[in-house]
C-alpha cells in the first residue's frame, strides 16, 4: 500500500461547507488525526482509526501522521477552517523540516477549507472587499509585544483586521487590551463584527461600533472583524445590517 498524508480543512462547522475534495480524502483514509473536537466531526466507519489528541499536542500529532504515512497508511490530519491558517499544515511542515529526511518525499497534500474569516465575512456582507490582514491574538507562540505592534501597524495602514483566537480561559485579557489599542488608532465609529460559531446551530453575529466593542462578547469560537476607516454599514429592517468595505481607497490617478 502506498501511503499518503492529506492535511485537510473541515471548514467552519457545517457539513455543507466541507469541500468534495476533503470528503473524498476522508472516505479513502485509514487514519484520522487531530484535535478531539475536530476529529469527532468526522463520522466513524469500519476501516478508519481515529486518533484524538489534546490541543497542545500538535507536534506529536504531526510526527504520528508522518510515521503512519511512511508505513503506508492513508492519513488525514484535520483542522477547522483552512489547514494553512493558524492550523496543522504549518505544524506538519515544521516536523518535515526537522524530522526524518525520508518524510520529504512522502505524498503530502494540503486540502484547503473555508477559513473562519471567509465564513464570517460572507454572513455579514463583504467586509473583506478591500485590503485586509489576519492576526492570531494568541501569545502562546509569539510575544504579546509583537501582537501589539502588528495590531497598531495594521490599524495605521487601514487594513480590515480579522482576529483569530481572540481569547481563552488561559488568555482572558488580550482581546480587551487589543480593543483598547485599536481605539487609539481608529475612529470609534469603525464597525466591529463578532461572529461566533459561524455555520453551527448556535451561530451568533453581532455588529457594533469600535467604541462600544466589549471583549466579553467573544469566546473561543468567535472571529472578530475590525473594519477599516472605510468599512460601511447598510441598515436593513429589524436592526439588521450589511457590513462591507468598498473596493477603492485613497486618491486614484
Ligand atoms: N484554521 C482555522 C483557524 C484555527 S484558530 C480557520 O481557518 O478558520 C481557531 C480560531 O478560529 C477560533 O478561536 C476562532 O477565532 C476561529 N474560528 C474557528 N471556527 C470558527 C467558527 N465556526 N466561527 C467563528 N470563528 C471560528
Amino acid at each position: 500500500m502506498t501511503g499518503w498524508l492529506a492535511i485537510a480543512g473541515l471548514g467552519p462547522g457545517a457539513t455543507q461547507l466541507v469541500t468534495p475534495e476533503v470528503t473524498q480524502a476522508l472516505a479513502e483514509a485509514t487514519d484520522l488525526i487531530g484535535y478531539g473536537p475536530y476529529v469527532t466531526r468526522v463520522a466513524e466507519r469500519a476501516g478508519l482509526t481515529r486518533h484524538l489528541s489534546d490541543n497542545r499536542e500538535e507536534i506529536d500529532r504531526a510526527g504520528l501522521a508522518l510515521r503512519l504515512a511512511a508505513e503506508g497508511k492513508r492519513v488525514v490530519v484535520v483542522s477547522s477552517g483552512d489547514p494553512g491558517v493558524f492550523a496543522m499544515a504549518a505544524v506538519v511542515f515544521e516536523a518535515v523540516d526537522a524530522g526524518d529526511p525520508a518524510w520529504r518525499n512522502l505524498d503530502i497534500r494540503v486540502l484547503p477549507g473555508i477559513s473562519a474569516m471567509f465564513a464570517a465575512a460572507a454572513r455579514i456582507g463583504a467586509p473583506l472587499g478591500h485590503d485586509f490582514c489576519a492576526i492570531n491574538l494568541s501569545d502562546n507562540l509569539k510575544p504579546w509585544d509583537l501582537v501589539e505592534r502588528r495590531l497598531r501597524l495594521a490599524a495605521q495602514a487601514d487594513f480590515v483586521i480579522a482576529l483569530y483566537n481572540p481569547l481563552s480561559r488561559a488568555r482572558p485579557w488580550q482581546l480587551g487590551r487589543a480593543l483598547e489599542l485599536l481605539r487609539e488608532e481608529l475612529p470609534g465609529t469603525v464597525p466591529v463584527v463578532f461572529a461566533s460559531a459561524v455555520s453551527d446551530a448556535s451561530e451568533a453575529i453581532d455588529t457594533v461600533m469600535l467604541r462600544d466593542a466589549a471583549a466579553s462578547r467573544a469566546d473561543m469560537r468567535t472571529l472578530v472583524l475590525i473594519g477599516s476607516s472605510r468599512t460601511r454599514l447598510i441598515a436593513r429592517a429589524g436592526d439588521k445590517v450589511f457590513v462591507y468595505t468598498p473596493r477603492s481607497a485613497g486618491v486614484l490617478s
